[in-house]
């Protein structure tokens, strides 16, 4: 026999504010049901250890169905009684909701999806739910509850031969989606991939069938146990990504907290990729969310990986996420744990991890920027190649402090870095001939991370660009007054400092030197957006006084001397950026008299 019963609290009030409260991420109601589902599997098998009933393998059904609009779960776990499902779906799940909106209405600082709201959240989506149980206690009869979620409920016996659950959601209009094969396919790929036990989706023939989720995933695995070819693998189905990882991080730890998980480190060479990690966390095998930045700090996000720790609070706000001191100190763990890897990559097998470096490094330059724990823990790994294409461990190179004879720290040399060796390379021939060395830092988080060694080791450390000035490539020599005055007399009111200086190479008649500081606001300028549309240039001449094209000026006719200077100021510029049209043009035709010159005079 039915009969009716009144859900008491406030309900009428309740179903439209859990409804609005949970809408962007209402597919969550999925994840809650099936993680009721294995809940109930694993209570039954304790109560069959206890020999309190008859134990079974646990399997989980999903059934979706397009024309009656309904998704079914289905578990063969402990089931409940009458009194149960009053006790526990109608009364205490009812209030329970309640007491959680009373306590975080005013909070609302938005952090949907996490609170467990568990029963009740498929509500979201479902005009109508039917519970069909069976309590796997003896003698236990079917049990069928069924509501509309808004203030009443009815409940009675029903047939049900099996013990478990069943939960028929009959979807709300809009919401059909959630009855199409497909949809739920990926809803369980997201939130149950992991549950520890199998879960059918619209089983046919259960000899055949493959479950949608991976029951033991390899983070699980003791690290002792586990290979290559199956991290590789387990890669590769988490995150779809078919390029092969650099390498992996297996974390595993049971105190002081529970931590789970595996971190890959991906390709990363450019911008595009930076935002394209994925660490995806866990509590108990159950997804609770992407990039979560309270648990895992930021810069950690661009690496791919499964994090499980039982022990996070996670029906509760972001904003005690924040100031837990638990979840604080598995942050700080992780970053550690990435740390000590490095370290013991570059300390074991320097040549996988100077190959790995092109693409590891943006990574870590980021992690230092954002996170001085960090840089405090790689910085000595931290490599740059020089000029003969060997790598260098700029810290202990550079960034050492110096001592002289009486104990003084050292004024520190100047460290000079390409920044793109095609438009330098000028440059790095003359430093190359003159037997000096320089960095490349070409990657397009270099100038950051540059400034940012310089910030963390001041007055120990100065970064200066190649064609920033000729202090190590030139000899002791007299300025000469003649040629300056030519060249300034020509170049001066285009803004070009001009100075002779003693090259130790010869052949290179002159050379463009930028000021760093200027450049650096320059760029920064660029970078944020606040530098002028027209950029003064700023530039330095250097004329080297040991080339001969520039002392034969000193003796050449008025017109020729002009031309002569205008052309080998050409010559440097063109070393040093791309000539401008007009400035092209000139060139040309200077080039082309003196072919012209030249030829006639052989
Ligand atoms: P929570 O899971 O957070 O306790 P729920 O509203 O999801 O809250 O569920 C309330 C209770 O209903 C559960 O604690 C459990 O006792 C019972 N329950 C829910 N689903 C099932 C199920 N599939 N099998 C057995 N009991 C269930």
């Amino acid at each position: 026999m039915e009969r009716t019963g009144n859900i008491s609290i406030a309900s009428e009030n309740m179903m439209p504010i859990i409804k609005k409260w949970l809408y962007s991420e209402k597919d969550i109601f999925l994840r809650e049901i099936v993680a009721n589902a294995a809940d109930a599997i694993t209570k039954r098998k304790k109560l069959a250890e206890l020999g309190e009933c008859a134990g079974e393998e646990g399997r989980i059904t999903v059934t979706t169905d397009e024309t009656a609009h309904t998704l079914t779960v289905e578990d063969n776990g402990i089931g409940m009684t009458e009194e149960e499902v009053e006790k526990y779906i109608t009364r205490i799940a009812f209030s329970g909701a309640a007491d959680f909106l009373e306590k975080y209405e005013k909070s609302g600082d938005g952090i949907i999806g996490h609170f467990g709201l568990g029963f009740y959240s498929a509500y979201m989506v479902s005009q109508r739910i039917e519970i069909f149980t069976k309590s796997c206690l003896a003698g236990a009869k079917g049990v069928h509850w069924e509501s509309d979620g808004e203030s009443t409920y009815t409940i009675g016996d029903c047939e049900k031969e099996s013990v478990g659950t069943r939960i028929v959601m009959h979807l709300a209009e809009g919401e059909e989606e959630f009855s199409k094969e497909h949809a739920v396919r990926t809803l369980l790929g997201k939130y149950c991939s992991f549950m520890p036990y199998e879960i059918y989706l619209n089983p046919k023939d259960k000899g055949e069938d493959k479950p949608v989720n991976n029951t033991s995933p390899l983070y699980l695995k003791a690290p002792k146990d586990c290979t290559e070819e199956e991290y590789a693998a387990f890669y590769r189905d988490t995150f779809f990504d078919f390029n092969e990882p650099l390498f992996q991080i297996h974390l595993n730890m049971d105190y002081p907290f529970r931590l789970k998980g595996i971190l890959y480190f991906p390709k990363v060479r450019d911008k595009l990729n930076l935002e394209r990690g994925q660490v995806k966390l866990y509590c108990n095998r159950v997804f609770v969310a992407d990039n979560i930045k309270e648990v895992i700090p930021e810069f950690l996000m661009l690496l791919n990986g499964v994090i499980d720790c039982p022990d996070i609070p996670l029906n509760v706000s972001r904003s005690f996420l924040q100031n837990d001191s638990g979840v604080r100190k598995i942050a700080k763990h992780i970053v550690k744990k990435v740390a000590d890897r490095l370290t013991e990559l570059f300390r074991n097998d320097r040549a996988r991890f100077e190959k790995c470096w092109p693409d590891l490094q943006t990574f870590v330059k980021f992690g230092c920027i954002k996170d001085e724990d960090f840089y405090g823990k790689v910085k000595d790994l931290i490599i740059f190649k020089n000029l003969a294409g060997e790598y260098v461990p700029v810290e202990s190179t550079y960034c050492e402090e110096e001592k002289d004879a009486e104990g003084n720290t050292k004024e520190p040399l100047p460290v000079y870095y390409v920044s793109d060796p095609d438009k330098q390379a000028q440059y790095i021939a003359m430093f190359r001939g003159a037997g000096k060395d320089a960095l490349l830092a070409d990657s397009f988080i270099d100038p950051h991370f540059l400034s940012y060694l310089e910030y963390k080791n001041p007055a120990r450390v100065r970064f200066l660009r190649i064609d920033a000035d000729v202090d190590a490539i030139r000899e002791e020599g007299e300025k000469d007054e003649e040629l300056e005055k030519l060249f300034s007399d020509l170049l001066g009111e285009k803004g070009v400092t001009v100075r002779t200086e003693k090259l130790r190479d010869g052949s290179v008649p002159a050379v463009i030197n930028v000021s760093e500081y200027l450049r650096r606001t320059q760029e920064m300028g660029k970078y944020y957006g606040y530098g002028a549309e027209e950029e003064k240039e700023s530039l330095t001449l250097i004329v080297n006084t040991a080339n001969g094209a520039v002392q034969a000026l000193k003796t050449a006719g008025e017109e020729e001397k002009k031309e002569g200077a205008k052309f080998l100021f050409l010559l440097a510029l063109m070393n040093y950026r791309t000539l401008k049209p007009e400035e092209l043009a000139e060139f040309t035709a200077s080039a082309a008299r003196f072919a012209e010159n030249f030829l006639k005079t052989k």
